[in-house]
């Protein structure tokens, strides 16, 4: 895509291209911002500013950000962009919940990729990617059975990604292993884009993941919890 195309589809979504946005639509519920380390994905160690938007459908079963579900503080976008402006970081992630549960997530995000940051979305794969600014890295979960929520995952969603997006699979044990090698296999994912597999944290032991990805020759990336090993499940980190 052009830089033409691109500003103009940033023109089109802030005048609403994904239904009418008025100046209270761009508001945002906003659970925390937070600068820290990126703990997951392959910017993983990078120091980043994390925006986590408040609201979630899914209930997945080793959820660590239960306390995004409700409250927060209503945000504009430019309130937003203030606040994580003297952080002075280039590197953005927009998380939640889940993000795209609320429709000013995607103004914020070309408005972050217009003010000249590196932007992931951390996204459950359970809303349309598609409308996403193409600028963004998307990191997309593939929910497996061990999470409860298998069934929310939009397959549709695979055949927009493209090469700099990730897919996660958490895993809870070998048939969420089992499962993920599957998709892997049908979906021929490792053309797409990259596959990062991560433990849920306390469930299964990542030597065990290990060696099964050593054993299949399975084509991702072992991955665990950067942030958790550093500060274990605190708030804000
Ligand atoms: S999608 Fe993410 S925020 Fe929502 S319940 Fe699952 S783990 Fe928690």
């Amino acid at each position: 895509m052009s830089s033409q195309q691109q500003s103009a589809q940033a023109v089109s979504l802030k005048s609403g291209s994904t239904g009418p946005l008025s100046d209270v639509d761009v508001s945002l519920k906003i659970t925390e911002i937070f600068y820290s380390l990126q703990g997951e994905g392959l910017t993983a160690g990078l120091p980043s500013v994390f925006i986590r938007l408040t609201g979630c459908p899914l209930r997945c079963s080793y959820c660590d950000t239960a306390y995004a579900f409700s409250g927060g503080s209503v945000m504009s976008v430019s309130e937003i962009l203030d606040q994580v402006a003297p952080h002075q970081t280039p590197h953005i992630t927009v998380t939640g919940g889940e993000p795209l549960a609320q429709q000013a997530c995607l103004p914020l995000l070309t408005a972050l990729c217009d003010s000249g940051y590196q932007v992931s979305l951390e996204t459950s794969g359970e809303r349309d990617i598609s409308p996403v600014d193409p600028r963004v890295v998307r990191v997309m979960d593939l929910k497996t059975p061990g999470s409860g929520e298998q069934h929310r995952n939009r397959i549709a969603n695979i055949g927009q990604l493209k090469a700099a997006d990730q897919v996660k699979f958490v895993i809870c044990g070998r048939e969420d292993y089992l499962w993920a090698r599957q998709m892997i296999a049908d979906h021929q994912l490792e053309k797409r884009c990259h596959l990062i597999l991560s433990p849920a944290f306390g469930e299964v032991n990542p030597t065990d993941i290990a060696s099964w990805i050593l054993a299949d020759h399975l084509p991702v990336r072992l991955q665990l919890q950067l942030h958790k090993s550093l500060w274990g499940d605190e708030p804000g980190r």
